[in-house]
């Protein structure tokens, strides 16, 4: 199609769902040949776009013999422009129907490779892996559409409920220098003649930014380098992060639980057909919060041991559809940078807590150690060489106030949202450990 053309067509262009809500009595729409039929004389094709689908119907002697050949020659998903008259029809899916004038073929799809179903809320016969190796045509189904038109919401009210709060919004690096975490989990890059690493995190970063400017938030991608093979780890990661000056791990927790209940009556309120697709009655969650000492018994679990997922998923079970905030974590299983309890260095308990959701954790976080001395102490409780961590034990030389944060993960809370069994289903391109394409 030349320039003038698809300028023209551009503009001309409406929506199917525009066709049912205006009173247009001709229209052009241009989509994916959803399915076709035939029906004795009449031939029929549903043409879906993002927004949804419309009949396009046509009967022998009423239409020029050109179309009603064209009709029954489309492949499935080929796309095409169709212009014609908008008819009210009772048998036609939403009341109506459009009767071609003119079909323009605008690419032909080939034999699909993957089972698109014909009904849009149906399961497809293909299995994950496949799809995937496919993702750009497993786009094309509406179920599909549906995850990432629900992440777009829970993206949309996460930046606004910062942004109205007037949090600083930050763009950290992804490519570090040395290692955030102490971590060995890191992918390593080579920086022209230095070795650098893809970020695990943006700790320290962020803490800079609260330490300066006080309140951050961001969403960003991370990259972790272990050898999951789990429903809810990936190794690319796009994080929810905050970090907040003059708060502790209860300040943070709060603002924790107002988002993501901000972040569901968004989701309720934007996309009841899209929930309705995936058949998710969701609500907004109450908060839940326990000690880890109180959460731990509770699941029988061993005092000092973490969770492990099935633990995740009873206690979640017990609060159905909240969440639940296990707080004052033993300082063993949080990373030196959390805070010991009370800023007692012999305490055995932490300011960091997790945020359970759904069956799992959907976040961590804590106050952080803002004290030189403290945090260097707190490294070497964990083995590791303070050494190698100057340039973030420094950065708290110079006025650093107490802080808070944390981060949500973004396919996690998009999985418990929409319901998924897989992360996967919940990341646009996901990467694990035998995936880079596409
Ligand atoms: P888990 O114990 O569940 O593996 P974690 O404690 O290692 O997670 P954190 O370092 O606390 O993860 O990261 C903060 C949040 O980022 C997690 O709560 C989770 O929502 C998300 N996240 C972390 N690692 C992954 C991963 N590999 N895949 C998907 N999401 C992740
Ligand atoms: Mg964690």
């Amino acid at each position: 199609m030349k320039n003038p053309e698809l300028k023209k067509l551009n503009e001309n262009r409406i929506l199917a769902e525009d066709v049912f809500n205006g009173k247009e009595k001709y229209a052009e729409v241009s989509g994916w040949v959803h399915n076709s039929r035939e029906l004795g004389k009449i031939r029929f094709i549903i043409l879906r776009d993002f927004s949804g689908v419309i009949q396009i119907t046509a009967v022998k002697g009423k239409v020029t013999e050109e179309i009603f050949d064209l009709m029954n020659k489309l492949t499935r998903e080929s796309v095409v422009s169709v212009k014609g008259k908008v008819v009210d029809s009772k048998q036609a899916p939403g009341g109506k129907e459009i009767i071609p004038d003119e079909i323009i073929i605008l690419n032909s799809a080939e034999d699909l490779p993957i089972d698109i179903p014909f009904d849009p809320s149906g399961e497809t016969k293909t299995e994950l892996p496949k799809r995937l190796d496919y993702r750009f045509l497993d786009f094309h189904r509406r179920k599909i559409q549906t995850i990432f038109k629900i992440q777009t919401t829970i993206a949309t009210a996460f930046r606004e409920f910062f942004q109205n709060k007037n949090y600083i919004e930050m763009q950290p690096p992804c490519i570090i220098g040395s290692a955030s975490e102490g971590g060995t989990d890191l992918f390593e890059v080579k920086y022209f003649d230095k070795k650098a690493y893809l970020a695990q995190s943006p700790q320290l970063y962020k803490q800079m930014i609260a330490c300066s400017m006080e309140k951050t938030f961001m969403i960003t991608p991370v990259w972790r380098a272990e050898k999951h093979n789990t429903t809810r780890h990936i190794n690319e990661i796009r994080q929810m992060d905050i970090e907040v000056a003059f708060a502790g791990q209860f300040e943070v927790m709060k603002e924790l639980e107002e988002v993501v209940k901000f972040i569901a009556k968004n989701v309720i309120e934007k996309n009841k057909k899209e929930l309705e697709m995936l058949g998710v009655k969701l609500k907004i969650p109450k908060a839940v919060y326990l000690s880890y000492e109180e959460a731990i018994k509770k699941v029988n679990g061993k005092p000092g041991e973490d969770f492990t997922p099935e633990q995740e998923r009873k206690l979640c079970e017990k609060y159905e559809g909240d969440i639940v905030f296990v707080h004052s974590w033993p300082s063993s299983l949080k990373p030196f940078y959390i805070m010991p309890q009370n800023e007692n260095k012999n305490s055995d308990f932490s300011e960091g807590f997790d945020a359970l959701y759904g069956g799992m954790e959907i976040s961590s976080g804590g106050q952080r150690i803002h004290l030189p001395e403290l945090l260097i102490e707190r490294i070497k409780s964990k083995k590791l060489n303070p050494k190698n961590f100057k340039d973030y034990i420094d950065s708290f030389r110079y006025g650093a106030p107490p802080h808070a944060g944390w981060s949500l993960g973004l396919e996690r809370l998009t999985q418990v949202i929409c319901s998924l069994n897989n992360i996967k289903e919940a990341t646009m391109f996901p990467r694990d450990k035998d995936r880079l394409n596409p």
